[in-house]
């Protein structure tokens, strides 16, 4: 560890990039004679990433100290961007809300967060959009992140906690199956405890239409075509009740729906299976038997199993591997939900989510209302009831129900599916509020633009993929008039006339009301203190009391649900929503590169890591290409039912000749979910963002 000197300055702080959270130190070097900083970044050592940091992490600083920062808030007039004070911004919010809710109503006025956000301003916003403006339309970024899995985990297991156990049960396993996720590409500081347990004798199995640095260390590669991975489970179910590899006890003692999952798997025909998902029964075959034989195996799902119209209930079918076969609760053994967002696991418990209020409380069950409007100090029947996901709440902007929009921490107009038809309604809101600290697609779009405090200023905690809550310090002064989030939300509740509500000094104080309204629920912080997490590294939820070790893993002897008992599922062979067609012929799956997070705002700032990967592209089988009368390297224009976009082909064999892929962290005439289909699953409101079908032409330019 670097030790600060007074020419040395040292940021002791955590990556924002992912759910990993690898700690690091950025170090400023003020001793150059120019008077110019140089900044460098070391691993620190920790748990979680073990002292490791990817590229990512490594270049994180560049986009924080970009000359391209928002500073000053900024209103819109004849289409330019103008100075504001901190003053003037905040009367005009209360100004355009008061006179909207006014006309139209409350929930005229739609927030919408970000996984990103630390668990103190999710926390705030989601209070914020409750008791100061007291609108049931809150929802944010995690919902295409993390809703397939968290609505799957609560019915099948009663919680939602991305990892069941500690990252170091990995290495424990004995098989393990990567169903959807790219690790080495989008947590690559994990690939050690994979590749750990591989050289234990451990047998990987990657599921996935592509080749990616993931499936190379496989031994089973199962090239699943896009969107059928439920029922690549089905089929490795049927084997494993076929052939006996079932932990009879565990399923007879802890969990419920075995005779109708049996009679469902007992109907499926195994060909059937091999010729809908394109992967041949025996690969099949040898998958399932070596998941069942091992007597220790971990289950992952990331979003290529969840970001598809059957999402919830697809991961669902994955957690009947994991209880079919007992490989839960005990050393070795557990499943993982491979959060992406660097505070995807905290950014859903505290009340950002339309469903829920802090700590995993409903917001429709009457003792959870009671609760925290207890906690609150509101009356219960103040609380506004449940409103609609992420993509539905642009719906609602598009039939201009919401007519104000306030965005924190996200960038809506590149995330969400069917962007041309989104954006189209943003520029129908009468009033559209970003806060952000770099100027991303959507800004661009807002009438006013509040600068706030990015990873480096911006202290506060969030919990890693393991539900390890993380104190991250702020360790630099917030530049120009930038503020912190959680800070602009208390202030303009002060000017809404709800500032009592709102009694925050200081980031600790709202960790510590957070605490108090998560007592006692799903997640539950309240034995985790700041005092803790300054001497110990995490603390895990549910942690109830501050004697509480906090939970490394789950599940050891019974499941939060009735009697004690998980729930196993019967799914159906689900077709994706979307299928090829003469006019479309192909599929288009999207996913990450390695360079970039999320839609790019960030890393797209960061010029090492814009030099990597500086425009997107789409990857193509050459025979694929051939017939569509594609050269490699050049121009091509995407086409669905939805709109068009423009990027450079590239020539691959790591995929599926029916499919072809693009990477989504880039806007404009190369935004992905301008193709997108927008179609939702009907349990968790996930876009099917991993399936649709295109045409593709090749871009002759005259
Ligand atoms: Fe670690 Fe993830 Fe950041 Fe890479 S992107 S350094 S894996 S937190």
């Amino acid at each position: 560890e670097q030790v600060a000197t007074d020419s040395l300055h040292v940021i002791d702080t955590q990556c924002p990039f992912c759910s990993v959270q690898c700690k690091m130190q950025v170090i400023e070097d003020r001793s150059a004679s120019d008077g110019k900083s140089v900044y460098s970044v070391v691993p620190k050592p920790n748990q979680a990433s073990e002292g490791r940091l990817c590229i990512k992490g490594m270049n994180a600083y560049q986009h924080v100290l970009t000359g391209e920062r928002l500073l000053h808030p900024m209103v819109k007039r004849n289409g330019r961007f103008e100075r504001m004070t901190w003053d003037d911004a905040y009367e005009l919010i209360v100004s355009k809300f008061n006179n909207l809710r006014e006309a139209y109503g409350n929930h005229t006025v739609g927030l919408y967060g970000g996984g990103s956000l630390t668990n103190e301003s999710a926390y705030v916003l989601g209070k914020f959009a409750r008791v100061a403006l007291q609108t049931k339309y809150i929802d944010y970024n995690g919902r295409f992140c993390m809703s397939a899995a968290a609505s799957a985990g609560v019915k099948v297991f009663g919680i939602d906690r991305g990892l069941t156990n500690q990252l170091s049960d990995i290495e424990l396993a004995e098989c393990i199956i990567l169903a959807g996720t790219n690790i080495a590409e989008c947590q690559p500081t994990l690939m050690p405890y994979f590749t750990r347990a591989k050289e234990k004798g451990a047998i990987l199995i990657a599921i996935d239409p592509r080749e990616t640095g993931t499936t190379r260390i496989s031994d089973i590669h199962l090239r699943v075509k896009p969107g059928m991975d439920a029922t690549l489970a089905n089929g490795m179910l049927k084997v494993l009740l076929e052939e006996g590899c079932l932990d009879e006890e565990f399923v007879a003692n802890r969990t419920t729906g075995f005779m109708e999952l049996k009679a469902h798997l007992d109907s499926l025909d195994m060909e059937e299976i091999a010729h809908l998902t394109g992967v041949p029964s025996q690969l099949i075959r040898k998958a399932a038997l070596s998941y069942g034989k091992a007597q220790t195996g971990m289950v992952f799902t990331a979003r290529g199993v969840e970001q598809q119209t059957d999402g919830h209930m697809a991961v669902r079918n994955f957690l009947n591997l994991v209880l079919l076969t007992g490989k839960i609760g005990k050393p070795g053994c557990g499943y993982g939900a491979v959060t992406g967002q660097g505070n995807g696991q905290g950014g859903r418990e505290h009340g950002q989510k339309a469903d829920q209020l802090p700590g995993y409380r409903l917001i429709e069950n009457p003792e959870d209302r009671a609760y925290v409007a207890n906690v609150w100090g509101i009356d219960p029947s103040e609380l506004p009831g449940k409103g609609v996901s992420a993509y539905e709440m642009m719906e609602k902007v598009h039939e201009q129900e919401i007519r104000a929009l306030f965005v924190m921490g996200s960038n809506p107009l590149v995330s969400n599916p069917n962007a041309n038809f989104v954006e189209e309604g943003l520029k129908k809101l009468d009033f559209l509020v970003v806060a952000d600290f770099l100027n991303s697609e959507t800004a661009q779009l807002a009438d006013l633009i509040l600068p706030v405090t990015a990873y480096l200023e911006n202290g506060g905690t969030l919990t890693n993929l393991e539900g390890r809550v993380l104190l991250r310090k702020s360790g630099r002064p917030a530049p120009g008039e930038a503020k912190h989030d959680w800070q602009v939300l208390c202030e303009l509740a002060e000017k809404l006339g709800r500032g009592e509500f709102f009694p925050f000094g200081q980031v600790e104080d709202v960790f510590n009301e957070l605490r108090l309204a998560s007592r006692g629920g799903t997640a539950d912080y309240y034995g985790i203190t700041y005092e803790r997490l300054r001497k110990e590294e995490g603390v895990y939820w549910p942690c109830p009391e501050e004697s509480h070790p906090g939970a490394k893993r789950l599940f050891e002897s019974t499941f939060p649900l009735p009697a004690g008992r998980a729930l196993l599922t019967t799914v159906e062979n689900h077709l994706p929503k979307e299928q090829t067609s003469e006019d479309f012929p192909l599929y288009l799956t999207t996913g990450r590169v390695l360079v970039h997070y999320l839609t790019g705002v960030q890393t797209r700032k960061s010029p090492s890591l814009a030099a990597r990967d500086v425009e997107s592209f789409m990857e193509i089988h050459p025979r694929t290409a051939k017939k569509h009368h594609i050269e490699d390297a050049t121009l091509v224009k995407l086409t669905s039912k939805r709109g068009e976009i423009y990027v450079r082909s590239r020539y691959s064999d790591a995929i599926r000749e029916d499919t072809v892929f693009v990477p989504m962290h880039w806007g404009d005439t190369q935004n992905v979910n301008k193709l997108t289909n927008d179609a939702l699953d009907p349990t968790c409101k996930m876009p099917g963002f991993k399936v649709c079908a295109v045409q593709v032409s090749p871009l002759v330019t005259e």
